[in-house]
């Protein structure tokens, strides 16, 4: 699990990173020797080049198959060690918010079925309490909170009723598995929280709240409560006790 999160919070840093620096050519003038020196069309097809591998590697159900996307692979460049194969659909989430990201000003559509197909992977996991994916591996929750986030985003950029509808029910599911007062963990009111779940479902509400969707603001003020629980008085944020070394910046 820990190698799997680890992947997953490194996709999501590279981007950050990357956008961080496509943005910097904006940044003032002022804090201009704060930003490596960068081109903007070396991070484009930096980035291009990156969502062309995930394009080649996603699967005819629309989703990531995680310990065996090899066999997609037309070069055989692709070699390693399979793991977690329980976080299919937190892999797809993170690969349709990265192909909805692609900047798209002529409107080529690129990366358009690769969206609709990661999307229809991860509504076809969804089931009538709104939960995305299976019950498997102990840490599942991260699935749906990714996957929540991933609907909420397109939703907000396609006004589509149909993704209106599985995201309402995939928000209210997160909603309701918010421990009373503090976060979530792995399971839904199960009364433990740790900050790394918490902190993708707060990114996700954030996305539903911004996309329309009813995010009561005491959700967020007792989500903060954790964070400030577990922050040290150095600054650490802990994982889930104050400055513990499970997760910190
Ligand atoms: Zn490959």
């Amino acid at each position: 699990m820990k190698q799997i999160l680890a992947a997953f919070a490194f996709v999501l840093l590279a981007f950050a990173a990357i956008l961080e620096l496509y943005g910097a050519e904006n940044a003032p003038a002022g804090n201009a020797g704060n930003y490596p020196v960068i081109e903007e069309k070396k991070v484009l097809e930096s980035v291009k080049s990156a969502l062309d591998w995930l394009k080649r590697h996603q699967g005819k159900s629309g989703g990531f198959d995680i310990d065996n996307y090899m066999i997609l692979c037309a070069d055989n460049s692709c070699v390693g060690e399979a793991q977690a194969p329980y976080f299919d659909v937190g892999a797809t989430a993170l690969a349709v918010l990265a192909f909805l990201n692609w900047p798209d000003p002529e409107n080529k559509g690129e990366y358009k079925a690769c969206i609709e197909n990661g999307v229809k992977f991860l509504i076809s996991l969804q089931d009538n309490t709104g939960r995305i994916g299976p019950l498997e591996g102990e840490s599942w929750f991260y699935n749906h909170a990714i996957a929540t986030y991933a609907l909420c985003e397109v939703f907000a950029r396609t006004k589509d009723a149909n993704i209106k509808k599985n995201a309402a029910l995939a928000v209210k599911f997160g909603i309701d598995a918010q421990n009373p007062g503090y976060g979530w963990k792995y399971e839904p009111r199960g009364g433990k929280n740790d900050t790394s779940v918490t902190c993708w479902m707060i990114t996700a509400l954030n996305s539903a709240k911004n996309a329309g969707f009813d995010v009561p603001e005491q959700l967020f003020i007792d989500a903060l409560k954790w964070v400030t629980r577990v922050t040290a008085s150095n600054g650490r944020s802990g994982y889930q006790k104050p400055g513990d070394i499970g997760s910190y910046l």
